[in-house]
């Protein structure tokens, strides 16, 4: 039977994500470029040049946590741009509503519209719906700035491994940590700082930008959120010779490329 403090626990912490999502999905695109300055792109570009989609042949992903979709925008416009691929499918997944509708409003801007190549789905990463969500479906398994707002890391990467096909590919962007003491300490600056004001200037919403700037402090550290995918069934991807532990940084540490690949 469910214990009810945990219970009571994870749905308070499911509830309080979800409403900061509800709180800052329409101001959510142009927050990322304020309190990145931009940089997000760059980290985004380097994840989905490593992952390169189409590159043999079309593919299906799925990409968790993905919000507005500006993932699985940059995995259809990579694939369709490099390797001349207009079959790759993405299923963008996300526990929040006002996300997702942000994301179908982009869509209809672009030449994805209208067809099977994207798809927006309402679902919670821990507990992927099965009928929806079958086993051994995906070849690509994406989550961006995602993983740490969840309660439970280990059920997200369990779900991860079911989902995707053996010798599927798993692969997380997140905020990690910085190991320059002098980068850490500039870094810890701006984001105690900076980005709750932004937050406050452009969504009218300290709280909010608080939370996720605390949120990232108590994402585990590479070598932890490393060993707990490997614990989860995966191999070492291969993507990084001679990083030699299955993930790389970018920018010092401040955000992270982790993969693995389903055994
Ligand atoms: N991947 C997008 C990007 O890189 O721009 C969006 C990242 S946004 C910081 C984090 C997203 O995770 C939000 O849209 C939030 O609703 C979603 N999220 C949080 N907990 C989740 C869960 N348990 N299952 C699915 N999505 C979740």
């Amino acid at each position: 039977p469910p214990n009810p403090s945990t219970t009571s626990t994870k749905e308070s912490k499911e509830g309080l994500v979800r409403g900061v999502f509800d709180t800052v999905a329409s101001s959510y695109d142009l927050m990322n470029d304020a309190m990145s300055l931009g940089v997000h792109r760059l980290w985004k570009d380097s994840f989905i040049s490593l992952l390169r989609p189409g590159s043999r042949g079309p593919i299906r992903c799925i990409d968790v946590a993905g919000g507005t979709g500006d993932i699985a925008l940059r995995v259809l416009d990579h694939a369709r741009e490099t390797y001349g691929d207009r079959e790759t499918r993405v299923d963008v997944v996300d526990i929040n509503g006002e996300m997702l509708k942000e994301g179908q409003k982009r869509l209809k801007k672009t030449m994805y519209h209208n067809t099977p190549q994207i798809a927006f789905l309402e679902a919670n990463a821990q507990a992927l719906p099965t009928e929806t969500f079958p086993d051994n479906t995906y070849d690509v398994y994406t989550i961006a700035f995602g993983i740490r707002n969840v309660t439970s890391i280990p059920d997200v990467l369990r779900e991860a491994h079911r989902v995707l096909k053996p010798g599927g590919t798993f692969a997380c962007l997140e905020f990690n940590k910085v190991t320059n003491p002098v980068l850490a300490q500039v870094y810890d600056q701006y984001s105690f700082s900076v980005i709750p004001l932004l937050g406050t200037i452009l969504a009218g919403d300290r709280a909010s930008y608080q939370y996720l700037v605390e949120s990232i402090r108590r994402f585990p550290s590479q070598g932890d959120f490393a060993q707990m995918i490997a614990d989860a069934g995966f191999a070492n991807g291969g993507n990084f010779e001679g990083d030699g532990g299955g993930w790389r940084d970018l920018w010092g540490g401040i955000a992270c490329i982790h993969t693995g690949v389903k055994l």
